[in-house]
């Protein structure tokens, strides 16, 4: 296996401003997913770049209005943002677009149905995603694509839990129709399989969880481990809570992939480029979402 030299990074927006939305209508789409479909508003300034799009999305904290947000998100707006009393705060999360329609001005975001810990009530973004109705606003920041293989990239290797479905779901959706390669994906149960538009020849394996306590992303895990590595150039990409693109790079490493292989690596959306698989950063940032990150390597057979 040889270096492939060449560095993944996002690709961002080229106008960042805040976006205010309403709900247009929700769907409980299985046991675990809500999805909510957003428009009317600034929908017609948003610019759709398909792949793993994800922004950040302002939540108007209970029966309070949005206050004044800031058009991009540093450190300097952050701490600001945190500067807002606790009770008009908005909630701030990070989603990805499930989907676009032009026609219809909208965007869809699939909001996935945690299983609760013991006496821990939902997060403030899901239980918005349960309640909310038509009419009701939110703000989006559009953060741009994470995924971001060479321009040579043929064969692609995606894994993932089922917050990241929506973001697998985009990228399918989005890759030229000759890429071959293999997506694993993990939901809790079998009803929360989805049809997805996929090319051809990438394979697509649903891996069902099913077992409730169990661990989200140890299931998939297993069955990338299971996969022989590749001998050729390939485009790895892992994401959803943090231990799964952990140990998905701790298994790539042991199995043979070259320490110098491109990595790129994001913690709640703020990324790090390394050329070092090995000591490739997860980097926190500005309300970093320090359970979920993204890892993306690209290598090729020597
Ligand atoms: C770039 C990016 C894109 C994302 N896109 C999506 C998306 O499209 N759809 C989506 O559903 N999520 C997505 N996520 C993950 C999502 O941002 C987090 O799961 C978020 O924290 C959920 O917010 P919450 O307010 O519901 O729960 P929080 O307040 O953050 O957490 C409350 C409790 O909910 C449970 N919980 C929250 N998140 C998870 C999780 N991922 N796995 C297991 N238990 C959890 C835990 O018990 C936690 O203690 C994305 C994250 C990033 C960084």
């Amino acid at each position: 296996m040889a270096r492939t030299n060449i560095r993944a990074t996002r690709i961002k927006p080229q106008v960042s401003e805040l976006l205010t939305l309403r709900v247009r209508r929700t769907e409980r789409i299985s046991p675990h997913f809500i999805r909510v479909t957003l428009g009317e508003g600034d929908i017609g300034r948003f610019t759709p770049m398909g792949y793993d799009q994800w922004f950040r999305l302002f939540i108007p904290a209970p029966g309070k209005p949005l206050p004044r947000l800031p058009d991009r998100l540093t450190m300097l707006s952050y701490a600001k943002y945190l500067t807002i009393s606790k009770e008009d705060r908005p909630a701030l999360r990070n989603y990805t677009v499930r989907a676009y329609r032009s026609a219809e001005q909208e965007i869809d975001v699939d909001f996935v149905v945690h299983e609760p810990k013991p006496g821990a009530a939902p997060g403030p973004a899901i239980a918005w995603a349960g309640a909310c109705r038509a009419g009701d606003q939110v703000a989006i920041l559009d953060e741009g694509v994470s995924f971001n293989p060479p321009a040579d990239t043929e064969h692609v290797l995606l894994v993932a839990d089922e917050s990241a479905l929506p973001a697998v779901a985009g990228i399918l959706a989005s890759l030229p129709d000759d890429t071959t390669g293999r997506a694993l994906v993990e939901v809790p149960s079998a009803e929360d399989v989805q049809d997805l538009r996929v090319p051809s020849a990438v394979e697509v394996t649903w891996v069902v969880r099913g077992d409730p306590h169990a661990v989200p992303g140890r299931a998939v895990l297993a069955a990338a481990e299971r996969i022989p590595p590749p001998d050729g150039p390939v485009f790895g990409w892992v994401a959803g809570e943090q231990a799964l693109p952990t140990a998905m790079r701790r298994h790539w490493i042991t199995s043979g992939l070259p320490k110098s292989a491109s990595c790129s690596a994001a913690t709640g959306g703020q990324s790090a480029d390394d050329d070092d698989l090995r000591s490739c950063p997860a980097a926190p940032g500005p309300a970093a979402d320090l359970r979920w990150s993204v890892l993306q390597v690209a290598w090729c057979a020597a």
